[in-house]
């Protein structure tokens, strides 16, 4: 992974919480908003799609037409509160801010508007939050994203990160649906399969200005994957927003449905959302040069040691679907168990260290246990406070493990503390209640609505079977 390079523009609106929505800023972002509407006119752009992400993971939108975008900037875009409670499902938890009463305001980020290459005619923007007071809203998790970030940058550290996406493309909707590359895995058969699709996503993809690093067909029939380079950890979580949405859009172009959901048949192996971060203090990256194992300096250690603590505690953020649980299981490089391992496809941390010569710009953890039903802001925001954690609790990490742990004997796996991770979403919620540094983080509202949206979930799909939970979940993400 690269760590080098600036990053993209900040939001403008993702600062920290003294900043407010005051009538001078207002004005600079209408301002701005008018010299963009004026090129998205020359575009043909006819509206601007504003998202944002909810804690079941879910992209929920306004549209804008261009003519209302100038204001929509300037004071925002009503959503209610409500949509921090919505399941993946639609359902509404049980949570104090499930009343119809009450406002939020969603601000697009001017700095990250983009025209969206599969949907002629659409722009896009991500959103921050914001109350009618002109106020952070306590349960946006772009602006915890940015604030966790700023805590970092507080400890002289700055955080590169990307989202690796994988998705299973199918011909239609309907049933059991049908794998449109049925191709061996990782087979030039299925890229000749889909040439056409590949290569209008690929080209869509450099249009928005997204830096694919990779793309090919992964495991599963009919599954692929696209790496990006890393960026500022707001911003890739934006890119995933974006990639995906692309993914989509050029499949509804080529007739095809694609899925991201965790698992898609069972048995079999599933979508991961892997997440990649590195470090670097005075433009140094600190998972490289240093005098631990595989070059870690003590500061890359203690970050990941407490991630790696922290990790039953992090699925409550990463792995939050009860259909999570039919992906994350041993052997299926999906990272089940609590472990570190250099280049170890089967730990949940993967530490990458880039060939000789380049550990510099390419040594990064690579958190594996995760996947795309998770909030990616929420992820970033949670796993950098873990490593924040665990910096101030300084110490270096376990023994690394480097083979797959579920081929180790149990006295073998119990002198490593390669431990299991949660194997369902109630016990990894009630970790994150009981995990001080992520409920801190949080605060109160988004980890008490967070919560209620696991138990939630977990509930509605109690006495389903593997095949009723993929089931209901595969188009949800
Ligand atoms: N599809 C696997 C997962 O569920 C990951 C495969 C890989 O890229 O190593 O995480
Ligand atoms: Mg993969």
């Amino acid at each position: 992974m690269d760590t080098t390079g600036p990053d993209t523009a900040r939001s403008d609106t993702a600062g920290p919480d003294a900043v407010r929505l005051d009538t001078a800023l207002r004005e600079e972002r209408a301002a701005r908003a008018r010299s963009l509407v004026e090129r998205m006119a020359g575009e043909r752009i006819a509206a601007v799609a504003v998202t944002f992400v909810d804690t079941a993971g879910v992209t929920r939108v306004k549209g804008v037409p261009l003519g209302a975008f100038e204001h929509a900037a300037a004071w925002g875009v009503g959503a209610t509160p409500v949509f921090d409670a919505f399941g993946a499902d639609d359902s509404i938890a049980a949570t104090a801010v499930a009343n119809p009463t009450g406002d939020l305001r969603l601000l697009p980020d001017l700095d990250r508007l983009v025209a969206l290459a599969a949907q002629p005619g659409w722009a896009w923007a991500p959103a921050d939050r914001w109350t009618q007071e002109g106020a952070p809203h306590p349960g946006c998790a772009r602006l915890l994203a940015a604030r966790t970030v700023d805590r970092l940058a507080a400890a002289g550290l700055t955080a590169r990160a990307a989202f690796e996406v994988e998705w299973v493309v199918y011909r239609g909707t309907d049933g059991e649906p049908e794998p449109a590359a049925p191709g061996p895995a990782y087979g030039m058969t299925r890229l000749v399969e889909l040439s056409d699709f590949a290569v209008d996503l690929l080209r869509a993809l450099a249009a928005e200005g997204v830096d694919v690093r990779q793309f090919h067909p992964e495991y599963t029939p009919s599954q692929f994957e696209l790496s990006v380079a890393p960026e500022a950890p707001v911003d890739a979580a934006d890119t995933a927003v974006l990639v995906r949405t692309t993914i989509r859009g050029v499949a509804a172009r080529h007739g095809l449905a694609v899925s991201f959901a965790p698992s898609v048949a069972d048995p079999g192996v599933g979508n991961g959302g892997h997440l990649h971060l590195s470090l670097s203090r005075d433009g140094r990256n600190v998972f490289s040069g240093g005098p631990g194992r595989f070059g870690l300096t003590p500061e890359a250690e203690a970050f990941t040691a407490g991630i790696l603590r922290r990790l039953p505690a992090l699925l409550a953020v990463g792995a939050p679907s009860v259909a999570s649980y039919l992906r994350l299981l041993p052997s299926h490089w999906a990272g089940a168990y609590a472990c570190w391992g250099r280049e170890n496809r089967e730990a949940a941390l993967r530490l990458v260290t880039g060939s000789q010569g380049e550990e510099t710009t390419a040594a990064n953890v690579e958190v594996k246990c995760v996947d795309q039903a998770a909030n990616p802001y929420l992820l970033v925001a949670a796993v950098l406070a873990a490593g924040l954690a665990g910096l101030e609790e300084g110490g270096p990490l376990p023994e690394p493990v480097h083979a797959d742990p579920a081929g180790l004997s149990d006295d073998e796996r119990a002198r490593l503390g390669a431990q299991r991770l949660p194997t369902d979403l109630a016990t990894a919620a009630a970790a994150f209640a009981a995990e001080p540094a992520l409920t801190a983080a949080f605060g109160p509202a988004l980890t008490e609505t967070l919560l209620a949206v696991r138990r939630a979930e977990a509930e509605a799909h109690g006495g389903r079977t593997p095949a009723e939970i993929i089931a209901a979940t595969r188009w949800r993400w």
